[in-house]
């Protein structure tokens, strides 16, 4: 019978997600878009009302009357979707992860109902070096600064068949004194704050630093707390940002791809 079992298994063709599947996929993460050519000066004052974290905000940005949507500070709470009618839709595709934090604001015009172009600057020194050095492999080590353990468990779906991510060569492992990269999620609480340092001078230079969610890009629903000293950027430098609340495990997998200039590869 078991025989049988793995005869017929052997048989089958072995089937991997496609990468164009996870590439820029937010499925599940309830991130927002926008329908510029719906939006009003009265629903971006609405959304902006009911945005419980600031991600939205009408603002007066080069003499233009705009909305303003920050991915880092955004939990996926869908409330601008709800009275948005219609001009704030769920994301189909997401391409605002493992980029900088400036590189996660997006601005719509109100008067021409268009969404103002930003210009995309190329990798930095460290991001050139670290990728001309490892080339197709990378050992990342996670961090938990104060999450609420949403963000561990996306990330733990990384390794699952499903997505698979050893097939790009990258790996977790146990020690900073073995990573490449630093992936940290949470607000960094003032329990974890020297934690945070001490784990980050451990690691071998070059290293890069990713914050994940909300939480580690802005401090999320946190944010100003007594408890928490802020996003991971108030602690130590922060090299990419990955939003969501929390990133789905496709949204990891971009980011990750992205810091590494590995988005295009098969
Ligand atoms: S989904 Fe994001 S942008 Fe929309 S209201 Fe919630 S936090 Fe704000
Ligand atoms: S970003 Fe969201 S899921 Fe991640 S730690 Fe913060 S609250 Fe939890």
């Amino acid at each position: 019978m078991i025989l049988d079992v793995i005869q017929r298994s052997l048989r089958q063709p072995s089937r991997l997600v496609p990468v164009e599947a996870l590439i820029e996929s937010c499925e599940g993460s309830r991130m927002p878009d926008v329908q510029p050519e719906r939006l009003t000066v009265d629903i971006a004052s609405r959304v902006s009302a009911v945005c419980p974290t600031g991600a939205l905000a009408t603002e007066d940005h080069n003499g233009r009357n705009c909305l303003r949507l920050s991915y880092g500070h955004c939990i996926g709470c869908g409330r601008c979707v709800e009275v948005g009618e219609g001009a704030m839709v769920p994301a189909a595709r997401f391409r605002w992860t493992g980029l900088k934090k400036e590189q996660l604001v997006r601005r719509w015009d109100l008067g021409r109902r268009v969404e103002i172009a930003v210009e995309t600057p190329g990798p930095d020194a460290v991001r050139r070096h670290v990728q001309k050095l490892l080339g197709r492999a990378l050992n990342i080590r996670q961090l938990d600064a104060g999450s609420c353990n949403g963000c561990e468990a996306e990330i733990s779906a990384l390794t699952n068949p499903y997505y698979d991510l050893e097939r790009w060569g990258i790996h977790f492992v146990a020690s900073p004194k073995h990573a490449d990269m630093l992936l940290v999620t949470g607000p960094v609480t003032r329990n974890m704050a020297d934690a945070v340092r001490a784990t980050y001078e451990a690691v071998p230079a070059p290293k890069l630093v990713v914050a994940v969610g909300a939480c580690g890009c802005s401090g999320g629903l946190f944010a100003g707390s007594h408890a928490v000293v802020g996003a991971v950027d108030a602690v130590v430098p922060v090299d990419r940002y990955i939003p969501g609340c929390p990133p789905s495990p496709a949204m990891l997998l971009s980011g990750i791809l992205e810091v590494l200039g590995r988005r295009n590869l098969k």
